[in-house]
């Protein structure tokens, strides 16, 4: 994979997205690509809306803040990574669409903090779908619990699940897990709502998406596929 080379990047990524839909019968049309960005300096990021990044992601809210008042280009950004309470006032207003919420503290504070600006905020549920004690997200069983509290937050719509699915070298390993995450999206489905709408399933990095699509995932999140190997 070339560093350097977004136009190329992107040109494979695409090819992947659309392969990995034509073996199950979806459309490229129907998969939200979100460039991760974290660590990307903001003249790449900047280049790369000239290949069709409308959408990007970051983990760390201070960088959201940061990156924000730097990138003058319209671009839809999306909290990715763990969000501790005491920084959701960074982002709440920046952002469209939290994919990382994973318990009522942080549900609490969103509401609190989207009250005081007037919006109603879009989320996602993280779930630890692996169990994996090191990975934040809500355990299977409390899914539910989590998106009918959501519920009665008037400032708050749940619009689907999000996933970091455990690790495997083999990605074909990882497939039962973007199963389970899509049995659970589908269940969700089945509850009559309000105002939330369980429509996006966010799962899927650089080295698993294809298995990520073929199981149903609506938006992928793809960093080190388009911008290269990440320099700390
Ligand atoms: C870094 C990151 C990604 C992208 O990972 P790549 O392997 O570089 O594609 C996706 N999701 C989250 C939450 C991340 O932190």
């Amino acid at each position: 994979m070339s560093d350097l080379n977004l136009q190329q990047n992107m040109a494979t990524v695409q090819r992947r997205i659309a392969r990995a839909c034509q073996k199950v019968g979806r459309q490229p049309s129907d998969i939200q690509l979100i460039a991760v960005t974290k660590t990307v300096d903001c003249s790449v990021i900047e280049q790369s809306f000239h290949y069709g990044v409308t959408d990007i992601g970051e983990n760390k809210p201070q960088e959201i803040a940061r990156k924000y008042d730097l990138i003058e280009r319209p671009v839809n950004w999306h909290m990715i990574g763990h969000l501790q309470s005491n920084k959701v006032k960074l982002i709440v207003d920046k952002v469209k669409l939290i994919h990382s919420v994973d318990r009522q503290s942080v549900v609490d504070e969103i509401e609190k903090r989207a009250v005081a600006k007037g919006i109603v905020c879009d989320i996602l549920i993280q779930v630890n779908i692996g169990a994996e004690s090191q990975k934040s997200g809500i355990a299977t069983a409390d899914v539910k619990v989590l998106l009918e509290y959501v519920e009665r937050c008037q400032h708050i719509r749940v619009l689907g699940l999000m996933c970091i699915a455990p690790y495997f070298a083999d990605a074909e390993r990882v497939r039962p897990y973007f199963r389970k995450m899509k049995a659970i999206f589908d269940e969700l489905r089945t509850i009559p709502l309000q105002k939330s709408e369980i429509k996006i399933l966010s799962m899927g990095m650089t080295h698993d998406f294809e298995v990520a699509i073929e199981e149903g995932a609506t938006m992928i999140r793809v960093g080190t596929g388009l911008y290269g190997t990440r320099n700390y």
